[in-house]
């Protein structure tokens, strides 16, 4: 199975379900699409860490966050790795926290 972009029908219709799911605006900055800031596809988690096209990673982005996110973790997903890391052994004994 090819974890590429799908076949543009696909491309589509996952854009047309995420525009119904996520309403006509941006995800990060809430602007709404138009003919000059149009909708680009923005993998939450960043392809380069979960190569997939399920809807559930994607999300609408105007070009200027898209490609300010780039391939950052959000936020949120990013504070939840630091935590579960932060209550490991390993963490723990780095800082000097756990015998
Ligand atoms: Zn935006």
């Amino acid at each position: 199975m090819s974890r590429g972009r799908p076949k543009p029908e696909k491309v589509e219709r996952i854009r047309v379900a995420l525009l119904a799911r996520d309403g006509g605006s941006c995800f990060y900055c809430r602007k709404p699409f138009t003919d000059e800031t149009p909708a680009t596809f923005d993998h939450y988690i960043p392809r380069a860490i979960w190569r997939t096209w399920r809807q559930r990673n994607l999300v609408l982005a105007c070009e200027p966050c898209n490609h300010a996110k780039g391939d950052l973790l959000p936020w949120p997903v990013a504070a939840l790795l630091l935590r579960n890391v932060r209550h490991s052994d390993v963490w723990q004994r780095a800082c000097g926290l756990a015998a």
